[in-house]
């Protein structure tokens, strides 16, 4: 049989060398971020304690990366930039436990194969180095040269050869940013390694090698967000899975992931489930919609996971998937309760700042007292507190856990040594101020006795015996026919929540109990919200799911209310039961129930400082 073109009816051809590299190329190579992945990846491989990143134009232009790492032979020089040349890998046994970023082989390949390439390298023990060029997969001959111990490899002019790829790169700022993206996450994986980023000579990225994971973030994101970080370090000692890192504030949540970064044996990635765990770990404490910010480092054992799965190695296969779920957001759910969730007055005062220059930009500062209303309500402030003081007498209601679960959290305003008592200022009976030793706060009532009666409730349903208060009379509450038979197969499992409903005739739902927490058990807007809640879920949602949407309503329709006056002893067992909690910072629909102002931010609006 005759192979090749004009072979007579064969349609199929096998692709020539440099089109497979192309193609290959279209898989490793999206866009200029990429490439300084790729480079800056082999840099670490070999060892690199200094990586220098230059980029011209987004790295359209120009991408060169500068390290001090082991260098190249001549032999290796001139093997680099062909298909699957790799030292990292030599027998497939070697892929249960890759240790290196790279192992495939084929990114100088394909990098080369659309662009003006050239390789510049001399390891330390050599007294040349060589210099190898690829002009879109026409590869030169190694030359020798001179040059610094390590490497150097130039990509200039990327996807000059493929017209249709270079359509796709975006404005060079766009570009740019994702560029020091993937920098800062590998300037973050890496701790003991430097790395000095610039664009179009301007420098961007500036990182020693000493630095450790909070100093990086500090460079990389600032201050404020370096400073508020709370760590979390667990083990899972069966699994050999060990969890190391920080979470932020819900405040620094953002709409985007760029602030979540996840690192798998130190190496980055994304993850879908990792995400997952993530998002799970800040349930409740996060509106929809946001994204968390966390820096994280998962240390597993490397035949566990499969890393194999896809070129960029920016996902992987778990093997034990569920338990190290479960082991994940168990960590991060336990420092995210520790964040200070707290809305910090001074972002409220930099923010009524800037509105009032943007009313009024002639003045750079307050026009008169009394700004901290941005629109001031007609508002009735009543003092609670007599002017005497008694002792702190015990609380109304029994306090489950007493101080120590609060001594372990971070410093967070106010709260060591803190004995909740007043004075309080009750404002429209809605908000109760109170003096901190460092300033004050604000509580809003009706979201911190949403959060505790719901906390409360979830505590009673999960201890397995809610306390029910049954009614004398059962209340009859009419449905719709169809309402009754979504309800019919949920009545056990909301018996085990402690509310007790049985069909009476085809149309109605006789209430014989409620749980006992509910202060105003309103069986009718209960079982209206039920129902509500079957019809929404369109499937039929599971026990958990249930569990929580039926806490939540309840926990709302039976809180005290904005407007209810609240006496002394009503605020302080109400502050004694919030502190109790894991975490009383948030309601259940995860908006702050208090806003702390500390002297600083007094100081500030009042321009002392
Ligand atoms: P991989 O990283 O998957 O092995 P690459 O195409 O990225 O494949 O690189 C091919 C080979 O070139 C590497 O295995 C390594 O031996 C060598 N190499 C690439 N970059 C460097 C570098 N910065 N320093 C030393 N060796 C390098
Ligand atoms: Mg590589």
């Amino acid at each position: 049989m005759e192979q090749g073109t004009g072979s007579q009816g064969a349609v199929i051809e096998v692709l020539g060398e440099h089109v497979r590299n192309q193609i290959a190329a279209g898989e490793v190579v999206e866009r200029p971020s990429s490439v300084v992945k790729e480079l800056v990846e082999n840099s670490l491989d070999a060892g690199a304690t200094h990586i220098e990143v230059a980029l011209e134009e987004g790295g359209a232009k120009l991408v060169r990366v500068t390290d001090d790492g082991v260098g190249m032979a001549e032999v290796d020089v001139n093997r680099a930039f062909l298909p699957h040349a790799t030292s990292k890998l030599r027998l497939p046994e070697d892929l249960e436990h890759i240790a290196s970023l790279g192992f495939r082989g084929e990114a100088l390949a394909s990098i080369g194969s659309v662009a003006r390439t050239s390789l510049l390298s001399r390891r330390h023990e050599d007294e040349l180095g060589w210099r190898i060029e690829n002009e879109g997969g026409r590869i030169s001959e190694a030359v020798e040269a001179g040059c610094p111990a390590g490497t150097q490899i130039e990509v200039r002019d990327l996807f000059y050869n493929t017209p249709a790829r270079r359509r796709f790169m975006k404005r060079a700022s766009t570009e740019f940013a994702r560029c020091l993206d993937v920098v800062q996450r590998l300037a973050l994986a890496h701790e003991g390694v430097g790395f000095v980023m610039t664009h179009d000579g301007k420098r961007v990225l500036d990182v020693e090698p000493e630095m450790d994971l909070v100093a990086r973030i500090r460079r990389a994101f600032g201050a404020e967000l370096a400073d508020a970080l709370v760590p979390v370090s667990a083990t899972h000692e069966a699994a050999r899975v060990r969890l190391e890192g920080y979470v932020a504030p819900p405040r620094f949540s953002r709409r985007d992931t760029n602030r979540q970064m996840w690192f798998l044996n130190g190496r980055y990635l994304r993850d879908k489930v990792l995400s997952r765990c993530l998002k799970e770990g800040y349930r409740g404490f996060l509106v929809e919609g946001r994204q968390p910010t966390a820096f994280l480092h998962l240390h597993l054992d490397p035949s566990t996971v499969d890393v194999n799965v896809s070129p960029t190695k920016a996902e992987v296969r778990f093997r034990e998937q569920r338990q190290l779920f479960g082991f994940c957001v168990n960590a991060l759910r336990e420092a995210v309760a520790k964040t200070d969730i707290a809305t910090p007055g001074e972002s409220m005062v930099r923010s009524m700042e800037r509105r009032q220059l943007a009313e009024d930009p002639n003045q750079g500062r307050f026009r008169e007292p009394g700004v901290l209303r941005p629109t001031p309500p007609p508002v009735v402030a009543r003092e609670v507190s007599g002017k005497k003081f008694e002792p702190t007498p015990r609380p109304l209601a029994p306090v489950e856990q007493p101080e120590e679960g609060v001594a372990e959290q971070p410093a967070v305003m106010g709260e060591r040594g803190d004995d909740l008592r007043g004075p309080f200022l009750q404002v429209a009976n809605t908000y109760l101020v109170r003096a901190l030793p460092d300033g004050f706060e604000i509580i809003d009532q009706h979201a911190l006795h949403e959060r505790i009666t719901l906390e409360e409730l979830r505590a009673e349903v999960q201890s397995g015996k809610p306390e029910v208060q049954r009614l004398l009379v059962p209340e009859l509450v009419e449905v719709a026919r169809a309402e009754l038979e979504r309800l019919k197969p949920r009545l056990e499992e909301l018996a085990g929540m402690g509310i007790e409903l049985e069909p009476f005739g085809e149309a109605t739902v006789a209430v014989h109990g409620l749980p006992a927490r509910l202060k105003k058990p309103d069986a009718q807007g209960l079982v209206n919200d039920l129902i509500a809640l079957l019809e929404e879920k369109g499937e039929t949602p599971s026990l958990d799911e249930l569990v929580e949407e039926v806490l939540h309503r309840c926990a709302c329709r039976s809180s005290i209310m904005a407007g209810d006056s609240l006496t002394e002893e009503e605020i302080r067992a109400l502050l004694e039961r919030g502190r109790a909690l894991e975490s009383d910072q948030t309601c259940p629909h995860a908006r702050p129930t208090r806003v702390r102002f500390a002297l600083e931010d007094l100081e500030k609006a009042f321009h002392r400082r």
